[in-house]
């Protein structure tokens, strides 16, 4: 009787990739992820994916979402066995709105297809088309790319979607915002109109579900966590600094904190430009990431940040969207957004896939309305802290100075041993319970 309640216990629960019915080369994959058990995204979705069923899904990044849909793809993908493929055609098409993340999204299917033949490829605006026409001569099955450079390869009749059997639509939201509908209503006429489709947003606002039923049919909806939740495990703090001082603040804090991988968001690409440059000259390893600089600068500045090589990555909101790197111990806001949403996408970065994390704000008067919002949104008030003393607040530099003109005005020293405070890079293990 006990054996009987207790099998029965165990089907009720998914608590194991094995459960999850998952094949053995992606099994071995997980495990040599690190992954012990599967996060609350991966339990609610890929039973549904497995099953065919089409889905939206309220999840934001740092849930681990996309081996929630990668995985049950690659799943149904072993499960049709060897077939006769087109080059050009893949058959699944997964949709992101930035070149970063659809870098990523590509890494995560090499990652979990590894032990595979599934073959894969990405594409995305920025970079030479030629390499992309090249890879698009042989079979592909799964394809990662972001609308625009897509619509190039199709108008070029270098890409057919008539072959698509899964559709998604990762970070649906961003999309919206970033205002990519039309690119994706055309990508939809592209697609045949049987198929399977997923879509992943942060949020399910009313556009968000216009934009589903033209996707989605008879969904399965399943949700994960309120964007509160992000907030709950990031700790936060806010230092009220005039906007004019806040360069100066940050510099001497991740100096004397001995900051050794740190995101800076800006709100403005020349803020950032700035804001690094000023970091660099004070001694910091600094470098900038936005929509102005070419996508060689930015993968090359990303590579640096996470080999460790720069310290400190300043980032605009878009730039910075789906940025995954493992265990980011620190975010800083150097200026709060306007929209209080972007603000838990942006402490997101950190305190990801469970693990803590570490959000500071430099807030100027000005902005207090932003914190308001903010809070209000997160619901919890954020505790604000004195800035740290140690730095000569600026006098003559009116805040948009460029910084190659400004003086040191710190009475430390530019600490050369910055990167030395780092701590032995932590296992690849990381905790279920985000
Ligand atoms: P995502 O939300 O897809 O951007 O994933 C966030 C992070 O969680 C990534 O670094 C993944 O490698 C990691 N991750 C995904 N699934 C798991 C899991 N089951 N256990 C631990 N970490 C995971």
């Amino acid at each position: 009787m006990r054996l009987v309640w207790l099998w029965s216990h165990c089907l009720s629960t998914v608590s194991s990739f094995a459960s999850l019915n998952l094949a053995q080369p992606l099994l071995q994959a997980i495990e040599q992820s690190g992954y012990t058990e599967p996060t609350p995204i991966q339990q609610k979705a890929i039973p549904h994916v497995l099953a065919g069923a089409d889905l939206m899904a309220a999840a934001q990044t740092g849930t681990g979402k996309t081996a929630g849909f990668t995985l049950p793809i690659l799943q149904q993908l072993l499960e049709q066995g060897p077939r006769q493929r087109k080059a050009g055609c893949p058959q699944v098409l997964i949709l992101t709105p930035t070149r970063e993340l659809a870098a990523q999204i590509l890494e995560s299917v090499r990652t979990y297809g590894r032990h595979t033949k599934i073959t894969s490829m990405v594409m995305f605006g920025g970079v030479n088309i030629n390499p992309q026409i090249t890879a698009l001569k042989k079979p592909i099955d799964i394809l990662v790319a972001t609308p625009g450079r897509l619509l190039d390869h199709v108008s070029q009749k270098t890409l057919d979607l008539s072959q698509v059997e899964v559709f998604v639509l990762d970070e649906a939201d961003r999309m919206l915002d970033m205002g990519f509908i039309r690119d994706i209503k055309k990508i939809m006429r592209l697609l045949p109109q049987q198929r399977q489709s997923l879509l992943f947003s942060a949020t399910f606002v009313d556009e968000i579900r216009e934009l589903a039923r033209g996707v989605l049919r008879n969904p399965v909806e399943v949700s994960v966590s309120a964007p509160n939740t992000t907030a709950q495990r990031v700790h936060q703090t806010v230092h009220l600094v005039d906007q004019s001082d806040k360069r100066d603040v940050l510099s001497h804090i991740i100096r004397e904190s001995g900051w050794y991988q740190v995101l800076v968001f800006t709100r403005t690409k020349h803020g950032a430009n700035r804001l690094a440059e000023k970091l660099v000259k004070d001694g910091l390893q600094a470098a900038a990431i936005h929509g102005n600089k070419s996508q060689a600068a930015r993968t090359r500045a990303l590579d640096d940040f996470k080999s460790g090589k720069i310290s400190v990555l300043v980032a605009t909101d878009i730039a910075a969207r789906g940025l995954d790197i493992d265990q980011l111990p620190q975010v800083v806001n150097f200026e709060l957004p306007n929209v209080p949403e972007d603000y838990v996408h942006r402490i997101g970065r950190t305190g990801r896939a469970g693990a803590a994390g570490q959000a500071l704000s430099l807030v100027d008067r000005e902005e207090l309305k932003h914190l308001k919002a903010i809070e209000r949104l997160i619901k919890k008030s954020i505790e604000q802290t004195p800035a740290p003393k140690g730095w000569t607040p600026s006098v003559a530099s009116p805040p948009d100075r460029p910084a190659a003109a400004a003086k040191p005005r710190h009475r430390s020293r530019p600490n050369a041993a910055v990167g030395a405070r780092k701590p032995a890079r932590q296992s690849n293990v990381r905790s279920l319970n985000g």
